[in-house]
């Protein structure tokens, strides 16, 4: 191996281009990440990489690419993050959230964690290909994404006209966790091979209008029945399912898990009816640092209300009342039996029950079926090899878990064309840094960022380097 072929540790960099990224107000909606993909483009063609920037009929969706081109003995590989990132609500943030603050080890601002962070390192992974022109014998992309949060323009948009710039023997996108653990060492490097699929429901009622100084029967209005139907909705705890992904983390989690842990999942994984699966998974949600949040998702369709609408006025009985519930299906789900699901439960044939899509709800329920049947990335591909072995030299003492990504993330352009895609945050983190994603004050370690850019530059040189 030549020394520019050899393994580096990074610099401040990944930290310093992050700073910028934030800086772009890129909340979607708008979703406006223009000003961000002709940033990159300056900072890419400088390294003599081939860039490319797609633009949405909506004129603010601006999907980046750059291209350093291998030899063409291999396929390329690719590496997406978005670029995009959920609104903030200011009043609740301690800190300036588009301005990329240091502080005490920290960057702070929206989308440090999610995913400009993960932007921050794959692009500095790829820079430094070109800074130290490593031969390469495969083409290696970078694709920062936009509105992967909000929908019609992300890279299932993308990929209808642009396949061939996103066409890949593999690919990386955000996924699994790094934890570390109390004493701050890393044991768990997780890498996803699926993800749940995020549907939502809109659920409305409707009722008389009229002057509330005369309330009708509170059954009769639109508000009364969708309250009474939300309550018995948040009453029900849908059934425990082990799907493939789900088992194969759990085992791998074994061990590496504390005795109590390892009982639990045993207890899971040997359950042969569902009140054996139920009490499983109780011990596993009481019994993890990580207030048991995860195993739950990972264990059962979920369904969260999440947007209440209805009344204008104090003094007006209004005539609808909407709420939109989020589901997040586990792979082989179908979306009809989660609606005839909540049907049985709120019991009131008054409610109407949609998918909120802008296609006929047939087209959408079989997208949505095609989608939860999607096939598991294959973990015997040298990238993921690759992950694995770098991943150990960085984290010594850590053990590289497949899982399934309890969120939804983009990575169905490739799936549905056969091109595995691994899921990861490439940075360790904790409960207290994983808790404010989407939320205020979010952040990332500095530290966290450059051992992140170290495990992806070294996996790229051992899977695209000549
Ligand atoms: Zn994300």
């Amino acid at each position: 191996m030549s020394s520019r072929n050899s393994p580096q540790k990074p610099d401040r960099k990944t930290g310093a281009l992050l700073k910028s990224l934030i800086t772009f107000d890129t909340s979607n909606p708008p979703g406006d990440t223009r000003a961000l993909a002709r940033f990159l483009a300056t900072q890419f063609k400088m390294l003599g990489a081939e860039v490319e920037i797609v633009t949405a009929p909506n004129e603010k969706a601006a999907h980046f690419f750059a291209r350093l081109r291998g030899d063409g003995s291999k396929k390329p590989i690719l590496l997406a993050a978005h670029a995009d990132v959920v609104p903030v609500e200011r009043q609740v943030w301690t800190v300036a959230p588009f301005l990329g603050v240091e502080k005490d080890g920290f960057i702070y601002g929206r989308g440090a964690l999610d995913f400009k962070g993960g932007l921050a390192v794959f692009a500095r992974a790829v820079m430094m290909l070109a800074e130290r022109k490593v031969p390469l014998a495969r083409d290696v992309i970078l694709l920062a994404e936009a509105d992967e949060e909000q929908g019609a323009f992300n890279t299932t948009w993308l990929a209808k006209d642009h396949w061939d710039s996103m066409d890949a023997e593999f690919a990386l996108n955000e996924g699994g966790y790094i934890f570390t653990d109390l004493d701050c060492k890393v044991r768990q490097v997780n890498i996803t091979v699926a993800d749940k699929l995020s549907v939502t429901l809109a659920l409305t009622t409707t009722g008389p209008a009229g002057h509330s100084s005369r309330p009708f029967p509170v059954d009769d209005t639109a508000t009364g029945r969708l309250i009474a139907a939300l309550a018995r909705l948040n009453a029900h705890n849908p059934r425990v399912k082990l799907v493939r992904a789900a088992e194969t983390y759990f085992r791998a989690l074994l061990p590496i898990s504390s005795d109590k842990m390892a009982a639990d999942i045993r207890a899971l994984l040997d359950a042969e009816d569902e009140d054996a699966r139920e009490a499983a998974c109780r011990g596993l949600t009481d019994n993890t640092i990580r207030g048991g949040l995860l195993p739950n998702a990972l264990l059962r369709d979920t369904m969260m209300v999440t947007v209440l609408e209805s009344g204008s006025k104090p003094n007006v009985i209004p005539s609808e009342a909407k709420a939109m519930v989020n589901t997040r299906l586990l792979p082989g789900t179908r979306i009809e039996d989660i609606i005839q699901q909540i049907k049985t439960i709120i019991d009131d044939p008054r409610v109407e029950i949609r998918i909120v899509t802008p296609m006929s709800q047939e087209e959408a329920a079989s997208h949505y079926l095609m989608r939860t049947q999607l096939p598991e990335s294959p973990v015997n591909t040298p990238l993921y090899s690759a992950l694995r072995r770098n991943a150990k030299c960085v984290w010594p003492e850590s053990t590289i878990v497949p899982t399934m990504f309890e969120a939804g993330t983009d990575a169905t352009a490739w799936r549905e064309r056969n091109v595995p895609v691994y899921g990861v945050y490439p940075y360790p983190i904790d409960d207290d840094v994983l808790s404010r994603m989407h939320g205020p004050d979010e952040k990332i370690a500095m530290e966290a960022l450059g051992q992140g850019t170290e495990w992806i530059y070294n996996t790229l040189l051992e899977v695209a380097a000549k």
